[in-house]
């Protein structure tokens, strides 16, 4: 697949048709063209020179080179016209004209309407002359029939102005997805350009692209940390907004990781780099963000398909008003074929078009900037409309880094033997068992199995261990003094670690993973965000779950769940509701998938990238009711716009009855809503938090 970056696409529905075209060329079928990037791919054996051509007839092209020239022609007409000189010239001629016609000669003021609706109406006329001979109808064919229409019955002066206000509505509308799609490469511009590599002690400035793993870099204060890599020397803070959306500088000291895009704040750090650019986070998130403007959401695919089925509609009811009054009703001919080349005009559905990309866009950059990961409208879309959130608890809700509070011992060997076996586990309660036998010599299990959700069965030395939960103890005899212990600690909300043979216990753990100072607020927060239910779900035993859920204030939570009884768990809470699953994307990857929407938190590694919908590239749940809030005024923004813009038409349509709709009415009711639909989408990128 080849991709280019397209200029001057005016407006939705024409992208649409402009992408039909090229879909018909030799081994274009696959081809796309995204209103919401303007980004083009093909397949490597189209005739670029047809899809150029194909382009053209709609007044886009092809960008030369995207790099340099980004920025540069937003102010003026896609097609290179200066568009605004244009309509200011032709605004001049239609005054004119119009005191010319009051004070002077009615047969230069047709000269002079007709300059302007040449000025400004060509591109369309040109167009729609192509369209009609095609038989194909859109909006410019029929703003063509009407134009000459009205030129047919001497309405010089109102084709002069639907002729303006159609060249300015266009415009209008190519100039607020410009907006949205400027504020989405602003957002792009901050990945790092070059690196100063050190080459055997020599300092050499190179292109990002040509940056490899396990070069080192050199960093000065201000500058930008090229890629993904590792502290060698020096200590700094660092600003890692690019990726966490978070601008309180982080502390970095040798061995540790940071990441490409954030910006070194202080002293020299010398980095030695682990991923290329192209792997890194940040090119990782930039690339996904930039494909999610792409995804077209349920109500995008449906406004397309009723755009598609309107225009030819609306030419129905044109000739309905057009024969129907006069052969029926006596009314006039020339006020009712009038008539009906107004509701020609009503028949752009591009305001209609409009009112779902600008917003989502707007809604996907606005998130990724506070460091959220929307991977499409889709999900955007689904976040607005979310009921139930449910949690994973380590790491989620509680801090993920648990330890060991409390352990009583009955036999010498326990802490080395729990420690031997917890080697090779990845579990977060593993690495608490490591720390607290930091020291003691392990030994090498001679076998070693995992039962997910309850612990690890292993043998050493010929013996057999059990080491996990209550549950996992069912071959296991326990006298009544140590089933007291396991109640004490149990009650008191410590999660249970039991090492035992089939014989006998060898001691058990009290373990305690700290709550997140923040979580309490974000459920608060969630809950007046509108979420109407918070449930917890977890592997843990009753009495912890417990403590946790009361502690930051769930509607409810279950305990004691096997992998699979959590899937079974989403399933049920999801019967009539749209359910959002929240993991750290590593352990419970299938919960998220069965989940409407998974949410995973993580800054950045990569197994959450891809398990879930949207990532919170914060390592805590901060943003998260803020970024619903966002989605669900994008819902709303959304709705609000296909009620303007189809209402606006209704109004227009219904105004034939009484014979009261003008040709310049028809066109203000579109662009009307084409400005509305604009504005109001575009404040979803300006508003605070
Ligand atoms: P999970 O659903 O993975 O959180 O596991 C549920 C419960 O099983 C934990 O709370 C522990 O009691 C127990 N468990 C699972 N894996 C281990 C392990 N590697 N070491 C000790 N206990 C474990």
């Amino acid at each position: 697949m080849e991709e280019y970056k397209v200029k001057g696409l005016t407006c939705a529905n024409c992208t649409r048709e402009l992408q039909e075209e090229i879909n018909k060329l030799p081994s274009g079928q696959t081809a796309s063209l995204s209103y919401n990037t303007g980004k083009l791919k093909l397949e490597s054996n189209v005739d670029i020179e047809k899809v150029k051509k194909i382009l053209s007839s709609d007044g886009a092209y092809i960008e030369a080179d995207e790099h340099e020239h980004e920025h540069e022609h937003d102010h003026h007409h896609p097609t290179g016209v200066n568009w605004i000189l244009l309509l200011s010239l032709s605004a001049g001629f239609y005054i004119a004209g119009f005191l010319t016609d009051v004070f002077f000669n009615e047969y230069i003021a047709i000269g002079l309407f007709l300059a302007a609706t040449v000025l400004s109406g060509y591109q369309t006329f040109i167009k729609g002359l192509k369209n009609l001979f095609k038989l194909k109808f859109n909006i410019e064919t029929l703003m063509t029939i009407a134009l000459i229409g009205a030129l047919g019955i001497g309405e010089w002066k109102e084709g002069a102005l639907v002729a303006i206000l159609f060249g300015l509505n266009e415009y209008l509308e190519g100039l607020g997805m410009q907006k949205a799609r400027n504020s989405m490469e602003k957002l792009l511009a901050i990945a790092p350009k070059e690196a100063t590599v050190l080459d055997n002690g020599q300092e050499k400035i190179v292109k990002i692209s040509s940056l490899k793993a396990n070069q080192i870099v050199l960093v000065r204060s201000g500058e930008k940390i090229p890629s993904d890599g590792l502290v060698l020397e020096g200590k700094s803070s660092v600003n890692e907004a690019a990726i966490t959306g978070e601008s309180m500088p982080v502390e970095k000291d040798k061995d540790e990781p940071v990441y490409g895009g954030s910006i070194n704040n202080e002293g020299v750090l010398k980095i030695q780099i682990t991923k290329a650019y192209e792997e890194s986070s940040l090119a990782k998130i930039l690339h996904l963000v930039e494909e999610a403007q792409e995804t077209k959401t349920p109500t995008e695919l449906f406004i397309n398909k009723f755009a598609k089925y309107y225009t030819p509609l609306i030419m129905i009811i044109s000739a309905i008003v057009m024969l129907i009054p006069p052969l029926f009703f006596n009314g006039s001919w020339g006020d009712w074929f009038y008539q009906g080349l107004a509701v020609l005009i009503v028949g752009c559905p591009c305001a209609l078009v409009l009112s779902s990309p600008i917003a989502i866009v707007s809604g996907i950059t606005k998130n990724a900037r506070n460091g959220i990961l929307v991977k499409g409208g889709v999900f955007l879309e689904q976040l607005g409309k979310i009921h139930t959130i449910a949690f994973d608890k380590t790491g989620t809700l509680t801090k993920g880094q648990p330890f060991v509070e409390d352990y009583v011992e009955y036999d010498p060997k326990f802490l080395q033997i729990a420690a031997s076996i917890e080697k090779s586990s990845s579990h977060p309660i593993a690495k608490a068992v490591l720390r607290k036998a930091d020291g003691l010599s392990l030994i090498e299990p001679e076998e070693i199995t995992t039962v997910s959700g309850s612990g690890i069965v292993a043998k050493i030395d010929g013996v057999t261990y059990f080491l996990g939960n209550e549950a996992h103890m069912k071959k296991v005899q326990i006298e009544e003094e140590i089933k007291a212990q396991i109640q004490q600690y149990k009650r008191s909300g410590m999660t249970l670690v039991i090492l035992a043979t089939t014989e006998k216990v060898l001691g058990i753990m009290g373990i305690s993973d700290e709550i997140r100072e923040e979580s309490a607020d974000v459920i608060q927060a969630l809950h007046e965000a509108g979420i109407q239910k918070t449930v917890m779900l977890t592997g843990d035993h009753e009495s912890t779950a417990e403590k946790v859920a009361s502690k930051v204030g769930l509607t409810s939570y279950f305990a004691g769940l096997l992998p699979d009884e959590k899937v079974e768990k989403i399933k049920e809470l999801s019967k009539g509701n749209k359910v959002a699953m929240i993991g750290d994307g590593i352990n419970d990857a299938p919960a998220l998938a069965t989940a409407d929407l998974g949410i995973a938190m993580g800054k950045g590694t990569d197994s959450a990238i891809e398990t879930a919908d949207i990532v919170l590239m914060q390592d805590h749940l901060g943003k998260l009711p803020s970024a619903i809030k966002s989605a669900k005024k994008v819902n709303s923004i959304i709705k609000l716009n296909i009620t303007l813009a189809l209402g606006l038409k209704l109004i227009a349509l219904l105004l034939t009855i009484p014979g009261l709709l003008t040709l310049w009415i028809a066109i203000l009711s579109d662009m009307g809503a084409t400005i509305l639909v604009t504005l109001i989408s575009l404040t979803v990128l300006y508003e605070r938090k």
